[in-house]
C-alpha cells in the first residue's frame, strides 16, 4: 500500500475503479496504472518539500522577478519529465497546451492581484506545467517542483487541464509547501488538502466572477467523464455538501467523524465545509473576504507541519478580527463556519 501525495484523484478512488467488475478491463487496467504511477512521483515531492523548508528558514529575500514565467511542456504521452518545451504556448494549436498556459497565467495574476503573492514561493518561482503526461493517465499532481497533467482516459475522467479548480488545487499545494509546510497525514493532512480545495475553488469562482451564493462549490466537476457521470457522480467533492451522494469521493462533514489514519482527501471535508459556510454566510466574493482570512493564517503562522484543525480555526477567528474588526460580519461568519463542523 502506498501513500498518495497531492494528486487530484485520491488513490482509493482509482483502486476502487481498478477493481470494479462493471467496468471494462481496459478502464480497470488504466485506473490501476494511474494509481501506481503516482507512487513513483512521491519521492521527488518529499525531497523538494525539505528543500523548501530550508529555504524558508534561511529567509531567502531575493526574487526572480516581479511576475513568474509560465512554461508548458509536452510529454507526448510519455512519462519523460518535463517533456518538450513549447516555445509559444499561448499560440499553440493544441488546446490542452494553450489552456494550461492561459489558466496558469491567470492563477499567477490571481495570486498577485488578490493576495499580493509573487508566485508559489513568493519569490517569482517559474510555474512549470507538463501536459499529456503518460498514456490516458487519470490524474494531475504537484510533484514539489512542477505541475503534471494527465489526459484522462476520456471515459472515467477527462483531460485534467479542463478544471480550473484542478489547476488551482495543485498549485496551492505548492503554496502550502512554501508556507505552513503542513504534513500529509492526520489533521494536518486534512488541512493541507483543504487549503488546496479552498484556493482551487476560489480560483474557479474568480475566473467565473461568481459570488459565494452563485458558486456551485463543486470540486472536479469539469473532469468527470461520461462513465462516472452516468453513475450519478457530478463531481469529485462538494465543499457545500461533503457527504453528498453525487460526490465520487464523499467526505465526513463533521470534525467528530474524522478517524486517525484517514486519507487527507477525506479529512478535508470539515474544513472545506467551514470555509464554504463562512463564505455563504457573509456573501460577496470569497476571495475578497474569507479567502483573505485563510491566506493570512497560511502566511503568518510560520512553519506548523503538525497543525491541528482547532488551531487553524482559532487563528482564522483571530485573523478575521485583525482584517475586518472584532465582531465584524466576517468574523461572525468565520465563527459560524467552524461551529457548523464542531470546531
Ligand atoms: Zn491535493
Amino acid at each position: 500500500m502506498y501513500r498518495c501525495h497531492c494528486q487530484f484523484i485520491p488513490a482509493d478512488v482509482l483502486e476502487r475503479l481498478a477493481c470494479d467488475p462493471t467496468l471494462s478491463q481496459e478502464l480497470c487496467k488504466n485506473a490501476a496504472y494511474s494509481a501506481r504511477l503516482t507512487q513513483h512521483l512521491l519521492d521527488i515531492r518529499l525531497q523538494t518539500e525539505k528543500l523548501a523548508g530550508f529555504v524558508l528558514e534561511n529567509h531567502n529575500l531575493l526574487k526572480l522577478g516581479d511576475n513568474p514565467e509560465v512554461s508548458v511542456f509536452d510529454c507526448k504521452r510519455t512519462q519523460s519529465l518535463p517533456g518538450l518545451q513549447i516555445r509559444t504556448p499561448a499560440e499553440s494549436s493544441d488546446t490542452t497546451v494553450k489552456r494550461t498556459y492561459v489558466e496558469t497565467d491567470h492563477m499567477a495574476t490571481f495570486l498577485r492581484e488578490v493576495f499580493k503573492r509573487n508566485s508559489i514561493d513568493d519569490a517569482g518561482m517559474t510555474l512549470m506545467s507538463s501536459v499529456h503526461y503518460g498514456k490516458k493517465y487519470n490524474n494531475a499532481m504537484w510533484n514539489g517542483l512542477q505541475m503534471i497533467y494527465g489526459d484522462g482516459d476520456g471515459e472515467l475522467f477527462l483531460d485534467f487541464t479542463l478544471g480550473t479548480d484542478v489547476i488551482g488545487h495543485e498549485l496551492a499545494h505548492g503554496i502550502t509547501q512554501y508556507t505552513l509546510q503542513l504534513d500529509y497525514d492526520d489533521e494536518a493532512g486534512g488541512l493541507n488538502e483543504s487549503m488546496s480545495d479552498v484556493f482551487g475553488s476560489m480560483f474557479r469562482q474568480w475566473r467565473l466572477k461568481q459570488d459565494a451564493a452563485s458558486a456551485d462549490w463543486l470540486v472536479g466537476k469539469e473532469v468527470m467523464g461520461p462513465v462516472t457521470r452516468e453513475r450519478g457522480y457530478t463531481c469529485l467533492r462538494d465543499m457545500s455538501a461533503p457527504a453528498g451522494e453525487h460526490c465520487l469521493a464523499p467526505q465526513p462533514d463533521h470534525f467528530r467523524d474524522l478517524k486517525p489514519g484517514q486519507d487527507p482527501h477525506y479529512t478535508s471535508g470539515p474544513p472545506n465545509l467551514a470555509f464554504c459556510t463562512a463564505c455563504k454566510q457573509l456573501g460577496g466574493y470569497s476571495w475578497e473576504t474569507i479567502g483573505k482570512v485563510w491566506y493570512q493564517v497560511m502566511t503568518t503562522a510560520g512553519l506548523v507541519p503538525r497543525m491541528k484543525m482547532a488551531d487553524f480555526a482559532a487563528r482564522s477567528r483571530q485573523a478575521a478580527g485583525e482584517l475586518f474588526g472584532n465582531d465584524s460580519p466576517a468574523q461572525k461568519a468565520v465563527d459560524k463556519g467552524w461551529k457548523k463542523v464542531g470546531l
